[in-house]
């Protein structure tokens, strides 16, 4: 918050640039083909490169085994803390942008990846449109998604989910290891 004390000239400017607020967002990385450890070092690179948008932590990298068809490589998982300016849709256009320059080419549900970025959180915010939809409709049931992001914020509480530490329990019997 703003406290009376600061001096009028500094409010006045704030408040004419009209500057977007910046927010906290979570994104899930996720990638089992074409040397998957480069693939999320390279995607971390371009999170920040993403205009209005800083990677401020990285998480260390997991490795579990493929959600839906079993014979595919095994997946390496890590997740980025941004701080952005852009809002949710922006910021997910970019992250399919990113997918695609990487090579991401879309085949079957669930099948292998050069690259997979999914918004996890947004700030605190709740949202359900046809695109998108804020917490990640899977993420309180995949371990490979909530370690990573207590790698980087063990107290978080999810909107809608309650603690990330409950949600760890719930799934600590699924095979998620981090890489060697
Ligand atoms: P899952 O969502 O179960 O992890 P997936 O990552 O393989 O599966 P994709 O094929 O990458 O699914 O994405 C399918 C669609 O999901 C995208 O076109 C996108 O519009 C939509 N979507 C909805 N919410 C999100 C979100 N929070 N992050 C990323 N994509 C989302
Ligand atoms: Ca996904
Ligand atoms: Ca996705």
């Amino acid at each position: 918050g703003k406290s009376p004390h600061q001096p009028l000239m500094e409010t006045e400017l704030e408040a004419s640039r009209s500057s977007p607020e910046r927010v906290k967002a979570y994104v899930g990385l996720g990638s089992n083909l074409n040397d998957p450890e480069t693939r999320l070092k390279q995607a971390f690179e371009a999170l920040d490169r993403i205009p209005r948008t800083r990677c401020l932590e990285r998480s260390r990298i997991y490795q579990s085994r493929p959600v839906g068809p079993p014979d595919q490589p095994d997946y390496l998982n890590a997740v980025a803390l941004l701080s952005t300016q852009l809002d949710a849709h922006r910021l997910l256009a970019e992250l399919q942008h990113i997918e695609r320059a990487q090579g991401r080419v879309r085949n079957r549900r669930w099948g292998p990846r050069t690259l997979d970025l999914d918004l996890l959180l947004f700030a605190d915010l709740m949202i359900e449109t046809p695109d998108l939809v804020v917490p990640h409709a899977a993420m309180h049931q995949r371990l490979f998604v909530l370690l990573p992001l207590a790698d980087i914020s063990p107290e978080l509480r999810i909107p809608g989910l309650g603690k990330l530490q409950d949600l760890i329990k719930a799934c600590s019997d699924q095979g998620v290891r981090l890489l060697d």
